[in-house]
């Protein structure tokens, strides 16, 4: 079975994008890209070895739907009910946060 991701989570940065009413009259981009001490969050974030990095991959790959995020904490949530074990989630993982273990 697939054990819960027990690492501490570092949140996305949310992206900054121009407001709609402006967007109305001109050609201007859309999407206005991360601040400097964003993008260094986000590096962070991305290459961190201590953390998941809610890139979602164990989410969107799960076969059966079994895991979730917990909207308090952030974190990965898997519904043993549901896993079937196939060890997905652990794979492809790339901060190894998830693991395998014998169930009792
Ligand atoms: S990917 Fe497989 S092991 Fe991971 S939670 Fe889903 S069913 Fe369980
Ligand atoms: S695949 Fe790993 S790093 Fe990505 S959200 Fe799931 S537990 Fe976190």
């Amino acid at each position: 079975m697939a054990k819960d991701c027990e690492k501490s989570i570092v949140e996305r940065v949310p992206r900054r994008t121009l407001a709609v009413n402006k967007r109305k009259a001109n050609f201007a981009p859309v999407d206005l890209g991360l601040r400097e001490e964003d993008a260094v969050r986000e590096a962070q974030r991305c290459l961190g070895l201590q953390s998941c990095e809610s890139c979602d991959m164990c989410d969107l790959l799960c076969p059966d739907l079994a895991i979730t995020r917990d909207e308090a904490s952030g974190k990965v949530v898997i519904d043993l009910e549901y896993c079937k074990g196939c060890g997905i989630c652990a794979y492809v993982c790339p901060k190894g946060a998830i693991q395998m273990v014998l169930e009792e």
